[in-house]
């Protein structure tokens, strides 16, 4: 016998001939002698419907009242989905986040977990009730409803799978889980068996968003293994654990795409302490999130280096307002922002271990004529900066190159 959590996603609970399919699910696995536990995200399209009602009523309303309208999304799809498997007769309990004992801190709309006490949790178990968990939900110390930020149901599974000390904890979704890269743009991606933690979060950073990023970190804190995959199928999907000595001898896991960047590139900076400093403090204070900075060296007696940075395309006009603020007190020449940049990264922890990577990326992107316009690295992922028009392009040639 064993104890696993099941997550599943708003694609997953959509409607009620979904939650029926997913409750026949965990009802084969029950009658198998499993103890299971089922975290829920809210009926697909349902959190981004209540957050549009908040908006009929106001611009801005408080994150306190945000938490409780969006935490009854989950708590819809909780009651239904014990229906479907008492429908079943499979004996079956609805729990809200603070019922299943997740206290979370403060910060409404990101609350972080504190901790967990799923005290009610065993009670059920051990009567022989499957467990269904409100995802994405918690409760602060003094009992206000808080949430995990979007996409927090992953995180509820991986952090109760945790603390039951689960067997195994399945996040079902509607893919068949962690592929080489994005199907949609390149038809011969393939499933991955396989990922490991570090690798999952470069790719993710990269633009393959299939998890909550917070969650994958939090696993690999706790050392959760997960497994991503269809409900959709019985197909196996992909673990994703602790990296593995073997692991290595893949060199490249994976190639992802962001395609939502953009490069902004001030030109005759003068090269002197403090300028980096205040320029990035300017642009985290206006809540920017920079990506990559590039700095070239200064040359001759009054040095002037060009400074380049992408941010995400949305946050184009802000930044461009930040730096022009700064010009004349900084006294760079100007500035040149590009709106249509891509990101293209090779990821994979065989990096470690295996050289000239970095050196067949460039030559498969000069083969494609393709001009690279800043360049990152990190031990186990090269990300460049290119044209939007070419990223398909060049996300094709590298997938072709590196995975077959
Ligand atoms: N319902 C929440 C959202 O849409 C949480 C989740 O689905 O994981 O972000
Ligand atoms: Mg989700």
């Amino acid at each position: 016998m064993a104890l696993i959590v099941q997550k599943y996603g708003g694609t997953s609970v959509k409607d009620t001939d979904r939650i029926k399919k997913v409750a026949q699910r965990v009802a084969d696995y029950r009658k198998r002698g499993d103890q299971i536990i089922v975290v829920v995200s809210a009926m697909g399209g349902v959190t981004d419907r209540l957050i549009g009602l908040a908006n009929e009523i106001m611009p801005e309303p408080t994150e306190r009242e945000m938490d409780m309208l969006l935490a009854t999304g989950e708590q819809t799809t909780i009651a239904l989905m014990a229906m479907a498997l008492n429908q079943l007769d499979v004996s079956a309990v609805s729990l809200t986040g603070a019922q299943a004992g997740i206290v979370t801190d403060g910060v409404h709309t990101k609350a972080k977990i504190r901790n967990i006490t799923p005290r009610q949790v065993h009670q059920m178990l051990d009567e022989g009730k499957v467990v269904i968990v409100a995802g994405f939900q918690g409760q602060t110390a003094e009992g206000h409803i808080t949430t995990l930020g979007r996409g927090g149901s992953d995180l509820t599974a991986i952090a109760i799978a945790s603390a039951v000390k689960a067997d195994l904890c399945q996040i079902y979704t509607d893919v068949d889980g962690v592929y080489t890269t994005d199907p949609r743009l390149v038809p011969n991606a393939k499933k991955l068996d396989e990922i490991s933690y570090d690798e999952m979060l470069e790719l993710a950073s990269a633009g393959a968003k299939v998890m909550q990023s917070r969650s994958v970190e939090f696993a690999k804190k706790f050392g959760v293994p997960f497994e991503v995959r269809s409900s959709l199928n019985q197909n196996p999907g992909t673990i994703v654990k602790e990296e593995t000595a073997n692991m290595e001898n893949v060199v490249v896991r994976g190639v992802s795409l962001d395609k939502n960047q953009a490069k902004v590139t001030l030109v005759g900076v003068p090269d002197r302490p403090g300028v980096a400093s205040r320029i990035f403090k300017a642009l985290s204070q206006a809540a920017v999130n920079v990506d990559m900075i590039v700095q070239n060296v200064g040359h001759g007696d009054k040095p002037a280096t060009d400074l380049s940075f992408t941010v995400e395309r949305g946050d184009l006009p802000k930044s461009q307002r930040v730096i022009d603020e700064l010009r004349e007190d900084i006294g760079f020449t100007k500035v040149v922002a590009q709106a249509e940049m891509g990101k293209l990264s090779v990821v994979g922890v065989g990096m470690k271990s295996h050289s000239g990577i970095a050196a067949k990326l460039f030559e498969i992107l000069s083969e494609q004529r393709i001009n690279i316009d800043m360049i990152s690295t990190s031990e186990i992922k090269i990300s460049v900066v290119i044209s939007l028009a070419q990223a398909e392009e060049a996300l094709k040639a590298a997938h072709q190159a590196f995975i077959g």
